[in-house]
């Protein structure tokens, strides 16, 4: 058995899509730039996670994924990785709104997420502000203006936003939707596709999943193009 074919038996990998590149599975095979490396060894991490190994390379050709894993395996690295190699390509003037925008179900879950924006990015200078209901709005505007390469936000404050004119997806080129299934059962919905449509549709689309039901498989053949889908695991 070759190796690639191995390794994603061993963990229980399973790819569809035109010529899946192999996965990376050290991060010396990644290519990402040493200050990413460095810390991702300072967090003491071995090795990628296996939808790490896998989904990077796909994301790394700046194709769209699905990606089909159960909680716990890694996945916002899985991501924000391959979205700070793409704010280095092509990053604009964070004044006129992000490059990067990831969605969220939850406000502990887009907090988590600009954690560790904050945490691997702060050496590359990307920076990352976190948009999310419950709190008052005034001073994430505040932080807004102030600009962001990268924007994590649940639906419904983002679409208030919006709404308001605060904020410009127009420079939008790399989005995610972490965490699909979730948004989708909070009624989210109709805000993403409000979102979405602000977004240009020349861009890199991303969706994260930990089930995969008919409502998230209309959504993603609506919102990407093409995809390679990664499943890890007997997900379904
Ligand atoms: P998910 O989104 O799939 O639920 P997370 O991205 O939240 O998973 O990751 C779960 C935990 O694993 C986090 O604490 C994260 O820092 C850690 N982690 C991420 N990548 C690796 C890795 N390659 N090796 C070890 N731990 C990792
Ligand atoms: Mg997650």
């Amino acid at each position: 058995v070759l190796p690639v074919e191995a390794y994603r038996r061993r963990h229980e990998i399973t790819v569809t899509g035109d010529e899946v590149p192999p996965p990376l599975t050290s991060f010396e095979d990644t290519g990402f730039p040493s200050e990413i490396l460095r810390e991702v060894h300072n967090a003491g991490f071995s090795a990628p996670t296996p939808i790490q190994a896998q989904s990077w390379p796909v994301a790394l050709q700046s194709r769209d994924i699905v990606a089909i894993a159960k909680t716990g395996s890694g996945k916002t690295l899985g991501y924000l990785i391959p979205g700070f190699m793409h704010l280095k390509r092509c990053r604009n003037d964070a004044q006129l709104g992000p490059t990067v925008l990831v969605l969220s179900p939850t406000r502990e879950l887009a907090t988590q997420i600009q954690d560790e924006a904050v945490k691997f990015g702060k050496s590359s200078r990307i920076s990352c502000t976190c948009l999310y209901g419950g709190a008052p709005k005034g001073p994430q505007l505040k932080e807004l203006d102030r600009g962001a390469d990268i924007v994590v936000a649940t639906p419904g404050r983002l679409n208030d936003i919006l709404e308001m004119r605060r904020i410009s997806l127009s420079q939008v080129s790399y989005l995610v939707l972490d965490e699909a299934d979730r948004m989708l059962d909070m009624g989210f919905e109709p805000q993403i596709r409000k979102i979405v449509k602000e977004v240009p549709a020349r861009r890199q689309t991303l969706m994260y999943t930990a089930t995969w039901p008919k409502e998230v498989r209309k959504i993603a053949a609506d919102l990407l193009v093409n995809p390679v889908q990664v499943n890890i695991g007997n997900v379904d």
